[in-house]
């Protein structure tokens, strides 16, 4: 069996990631990091939970040693290497887990994001940083203020690319690609292979290793699903209280369709007495950051997100999701159950839906390929809260996009067909259980594939994308 010490890490890296505890590498630090140490490009198929961020960010750093210097001078530690990822929850997981990995190896590292003051950003990047971790609003902010220079870049990484491209960062990415030095390396994350993901790798990937993690059928088989038909609106709220008491939960996740309808349920369980938080689109970046850390630490026993709100969150141990609302999108219905059941744990997804809800259900079945029989949950009807308003469903991420918070780096959007036309997961990636939550760190249930091996089934899903032998 490979151990952290097989890949050849430098003392340093080596002691950090023994700190964490980490004693086997997960299946794609098994593939990805003897490849990256190598200065491949790479295509991987992997999805946040997996142990994607030390397959990518560990190599980098040894790559990088050779320029570890105990200089203060910032021109001592130019941006050496860039991580690009959709949302601030995940840039900053990211660089919270490069500044774990870098804490013996004298190499300095950051993040930006947007939503927050720039200022502390632009201190913090004045002090120079090999590993710079951003959202790509927020760093062609920086650009424009020439607050950050990218002509030292060595390694660039987009994180997530599936979930950049949905959010419209494709004119973003491809502006910042221009900064960069041509002779880099390149390593691209994607959970989904649409026909964009396929066009940015052509773009921009020379001659990648494809690398694939094994997935999970669509849903995993540790998970157990129970779909509760109620009766209207209102009873749906107290529903979900009930069933956090019937299952005795100690933490969940409930997923709500809408913005307004997080907040309202959030209300409706505190005033039900269970310690509960919302987590959406309109909430300041602090405020989701403080919510995510009160839940992370047990505080919060309640945490009501909208699909948008809760990309790229990493809580380990999940006993259970609700979905307060069917997702409008059966894809989205695995990325919620994806939250629980991981790592070999046993989980539980609930649902409520209402007799309309009929045809989402359907779509969810139709992608997970079963069937989910509802039962009825006879719930007391819950007063409404105040005046009744009309309740939209959470901003899609492209009208979340953050550079209309970050200010002034959107290019030539309007008259983007590309960026326009809408996301499509590939049919084939989907058929293969692509938007499963990929199992990597259970050993038994999930089997690596071997770069060698792996290439077929990627190459397909890729379409034709050169694979390197
Ligand atoms: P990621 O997919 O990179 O977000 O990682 C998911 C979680 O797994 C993070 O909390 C990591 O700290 C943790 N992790 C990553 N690699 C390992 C490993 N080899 N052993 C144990 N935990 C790990």
């Amino acid at each position: 069996m490979t151990t952290f010490s097989d890949f050849g890490l430098a003392e340093p890296i080596q002691r950090a990631v023994a700190e964490l505890g980490y004693v086997t590498p997960t299946p794609i630090q098994e593939q990805a990091i003897p490849v990256v140490l190598q200065n491949r490009d790479v295509m991987g198929a992997a999805q946040t939970g997996t142990g994607k961020t030390a397959g990518f960010a560990l190599p980098i750093l040894q790559r990088l040693m050779r320029h570890a210097n105990s200089s203060a001078s910032p021109a001592r530690h130019p941006v050496r290497s860039l991580i690009l990822a959709p949302t601030r929850e995940l840039a900053d997981q990211i660089y919270e887990n490069v500044r774990d990995y870098a804490k013996y190896s004298g190499l300095r590292s950051a993040v930006v994001f947007g939503g927050v003051d720039i200022k502390p950003q632009i201190a913090a990047l004045r002090q120079g940083c090999e590993v710079l971790v951003a959202t790509p609003g927020r760093l062609l902010d920086h650009v424009g203020q020439k607050t950050v220079n990218l002509s030292q870049v060595e390694v660039l990484v987009l994180d997530e690319a599936d979930r950049m491209l949905d959010m419209g960062f494709l004119p973003d990415i491809q502006r910042i690609i221009q900064l960069l030095p041509k002779q880099r390396q390149n390593l691209m994350f994607s959970a989904t292979f649409s026909g964009e993901i396929r066009k940015l790798a052509e773009s921009f990937l020379n001659d990648p290793q494809l690398i694939e993690v094994a997935r999970r059928n669509a849903t995993a088989e540790n998970v157990e699903q129970r779909v509760y038909r109620v009766a209207d609106a209102d009873a749906k709220r107290g529903a979900v209280a009930r069933l956090i008491r019937d299952h005795s939960l100690e933490q969940v996740i409930v997923f709500s369709n809408t913005k307004i309808g997080a907040g309202r349920l959030a209300r409706q369980l505190e005033r039900d007495g269970l310690n509960a938080s919302a987590i959406h689109g309109d909430k300041s970046q602090q405020e989701r950051l403080a919510t995510l850390e009160g839940f992370k630490r047990g505080d919060i026993k309640v945490l009501v997100a909208t699909d948008v709100a809760a990309r790229g969150l990493d809580i380990a141990e999940l006993p259970a999701v609700i979905n307060y609302d069917l997702p409008y999108s059966p894809e989205d219905y695995v990325h919620r159950i994806g939250r629980t059941g991981r790592a070999g744990a046993s989980g539980m997804a609930l649902s409520l839906m209402l007799e309309s809800d009929g045809r989402l259900l359907g779509a969810i079945e139709g992608l997970i390929k079963r069937k989910l029989e509802p039962t009825a949950l006879d719930v007391p009807r819950q007063p409404r809260e105040g005046r009744p308003r009309r309740d939209l469903p959470e901003a899609r991420p492209r009208r979340e996009r953050p550079t209309r918070r970050e200010g002034g780096s959107s290019v030539g959007l309007s008259n983007d067909p590309f960026f326009y036309k809408p996301y499509e997961p590939a049919p084939s990636a989907a058929d293969a259980g692509d938007s499963g939550r990929p199992d990597a760190m259970a050993p038994g249930r999930q089997r690596a594939q071997r770069p060698g091996r792996a290439g077929a089934p990627v190459a397909a899903l890729l379409g034709g994308l050169r694979r390197a032998g």
